[in-house]
């Protein structure tokens, strides 16, 4: 009798944090289905993994699971954080194109006969991966690792060029309502739309760069998002007339509870880029319930030391206990950073303060002692802190981030947006409001709710995740 094929799915992510860590997390769920796994990383990703034991739990845990790593284009020792994420973008179309192409074909050749893999699950901006596929016609899911709302907006790049809303023209009112992108009319203003409209020029490698790669994305036989219907069912639809199939899958670390049966804190993906500091969680232990926030900027936003020194200011006049993460990559400009801040500053943090490198943050998020987020608007952590109802206050510095806080704050209102403004009184006031406020927690509680409703058994999100799992494997017959 015939073996049953196995699916053998590639995953090509973008190669940054924010990226990895959702296709890791699909590869993991879609390896519990059964399936054959190749993760392809840059070799830079790579090598940051392979320090972590978390890699050799999961290759015990999934026999068919394996890495491959091809070049991101860039020298070693390039910082791939901060300003320079620009040059990675662009860095990583040539040579990993090519080397994406023979790794592929190596995959597929099997005691001297052609059999590819049966779909490869490629981030939303490596598009070169959707012309490899066509050429070597394997079918395409493409995964565009922010929300639907964002990825939309993405889609109406060339629009917003030709109507003269973008690049912004002078002394442009960056409150002027944009009305140009249909499902979204009057939504945003200009300083809510993606970084990359700040741009000088219209001809800007970076706007023509994600111009490229969104039109691109339709070629694929499916996208996949990290969110659920309930939280963007009009964008959802909207994306409806350009993908035939849309697989919104969020939040993935929910499916790791019901679909999996594993909690959350076990997948992969934590700890793999930076050793995670969990002496926080120690110090979260002996604080009561919601008193203090959280202060993280990501994986890749750095500060200037002029804003930490709002932030720092702000939080210790707010009287709140926090847990901030600053990097140690994370500080910008002059040196001194962490180090050099006023002696006020460094007693107050003594006394209700704690200060990490890297923290546990989806388990941070879920103690019982967090009242609020201070983030940065990474869609990442948008989802982790929708999912574990903490409020936020967004400081949104590239990319996407601006949308996301524009959501957060005018949509869904579970959080305030500071776009644009950093003062440590602002900073203070907010703080105050958001732990204080009864209404913000409330609508909170009730995204958190509709979050584990989509992921449970028979929810929208655990639905699709069935549905992806069967459409590979029809790929395969
Ligand atoms: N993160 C973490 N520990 C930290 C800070 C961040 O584990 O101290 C994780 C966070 O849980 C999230 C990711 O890093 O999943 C950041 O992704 P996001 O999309 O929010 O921002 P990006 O890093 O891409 O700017």
């Amino acid at each position: 009798m015939d073996q049953p094929v196995v699916p053998h799915v590639v995953f090509l992510p973008f190669p940054a944090l924010g990226h990895v860590k959702p296709m890791l997390m699909l590869a993991e769920l879609l390896s519990h289905a059964g399936f054959e796994a190749t993760f392809i990383n840059s070799n830079h990703i790579q090598d940051r993994f392979e320090h972590s034991t978390n890699i050799v739990n999961m290759y015990c845990r999934f026999p068919r699971f394996q890495f491959r790593s091809i070049p991101d284009g860039l020298p070693s020792d390039h910082p791939r954080s901060g300003s320079t994420i620009r040059e990675l973008l662009i860095s990583s179309r040539g040579e990993s194109r090519t080397e994406f192409r023979d790794l592929l074909v190596h995959l597929g050749q099997k005691n001297g006969r052609w059999e590819p893999p049966t779909c490869i699950i490629a981030d939303g901006i490596m598009s070169f991966a959707i012309d490899v596929a066509e050429e070597l016609k394997i079918p395409i899911v493409t995964f565009r690792t922010q929300s639907a709302c964002s990825t939309w907006t993405y889609f109406h790049l060339t629009k917003l060029i030709e109507e003269g809303e973008v690049p912004f023209q002078g002394d442009v009112d960056m409150d002027k309502t944009i009305t140009c992108i249909p499902g979204l009319e009057g939504t945003f203003r200009c300083r809510d739309l993606p970084s990359i409209c700040r741009l000088k020029e219209a001809n800007d490698p970076l706007l023509q760069f994600y111009i490229k790669e969104t039109a691109a994305m339709p070629r694929a036989s499916g996208l996949i998002l990290n969110t659920f219907d309930r939280l963007e069912s009009s964008m959802v639809s909207e994306l409806g007339s350009l993908f035939s199939k849309i697989y919104t899958l969020g939040p993935l670390q929910g499916l790791f509870d019901t679909f999996a049966k594993s909690p959350c804190a076990t997948t992969s993906s934590a700890g793999l880029m930076w050793k995670e500091d969990r002496g926080c969680i120690a110090w979260l232990d002996s604080h009561p319930s919601r008193s203090v926030i959280y202060v993280s900027f990501g994986s890749l936003v750095g500060l200037f030391r002029d804003q930490l020194l709002e932030f720092w200011h702000g939080l210790v006049n707010s009287g709140k206990p926090f847990l901030w993460v600053i990097r140690s990559d994370s500080i910008m400009g002059e040196d001194g950073g962490v180090r050099e801040v006023p002696l006020e500053l460094k007693v107050a943090t003594e006394e209700r303060g704690c200060i990490v490198d890297w923290a546990p943050q989806e388990e941070v998020l879920a103690h019982p002692a967090i009242g609020g987020f201070l983030t940065h608007s990474g869609w990442n952590s948008t989802l982790e802190s929708i999912f574990a109802g903490v409020p936020m206050i967004c400081w949104p510095m590239i990319a996407d981030q601006p949308v996301n806080s524009r959501w957060v704050s005018e949509l869904w209102k579970i959080g305030f947006d500071m776009k644009d403004k950093c003062g440590r009184d602002l900073i203070e006031k907010l703080v105050r409001n958001l732990m204080e406020s009864d209404e913000i927690v409330k609508s909170t509680v009730e995204f958190a709710r509709m979050a584990r409703d989509s992921v449970k058994e028979g929810g929208s999100s655990y639905s699709n995740l069935q549905k992806l799992i069967e459409d590979i494997k029809s790929m395969s017959l």
